[in-house]
């Protein structure tokens, strides 16, 4: 990935123990440090955070199994809630120990098309699902361990 790859260039110019070779230039100055040091990912931080203005974000795991499933899908997935402070969730009438307020669920809008992929992919991805018969518009997974496990799916 270009993040990488800048990352080693930018280790190479600060790294004191390498030296350049004597024929070549010594830069006058090492560039400043690269900043985003974050893997990169289809969705951006104010899709993730907490919609009340607190800003925080969820867990690097619910992120990371976000982006594998975008990628295996392979079209857009718009998220309708991700991480939730413990006063936003209250305030929206969401379960008091929801898996969103640890930071390790997220709502997907819903489509027919989506909805069937996740259900039929929900073992391999290793997610669970909140029972879409009760969620209309969108589509709960999370990563909260269960004695249901994984292979806990659903068919509608
Ligand atoms: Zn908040
Ligand atoms: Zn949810």
């Amino acid at each position: 990935m270009i993040t990488n790859f800048l990352a080693k260039i930018n280790k190479i110019f600060t790294d004191k123990t390498y030296t350049l070779p004597a024929t070549a230039v010594q830069p006058e100055k090492a560039p400043e440090p690269f900043k985003e040091d974050k893997p990169m990912s289809f969705f951006t931080e104010s899709e993730l955070m907490c919609h009340c203005g607190c800003k925080l974000l969820p867990q690097q795991s619910i992120i990371d199994k976000l982006d594998e499933i975008r990628a295996a899908y392979g079209k857009a997935i718009t998220l309708t809630s991700v991480k939730r402070c413990e006063a936003h969730n209250k305030k929206i009438g969401g379960a008091p120990k929801s898996a969103h307020v640890e930071g390790i669920a997220a709502d997907l809008r819903r489509s027919p098309d989506l909805l069937k992929f996740i259900l039929d992919n929900a073992e391999r991805f290793g997610i669970w699902i909140e029972d879409p018969t009760k969620t209309a518009t969108w589509i709960h997974i999370d990563l909260r361990k269960r004695d249901v496990g994984p292979s806990h799916v659903f068919r509608i």
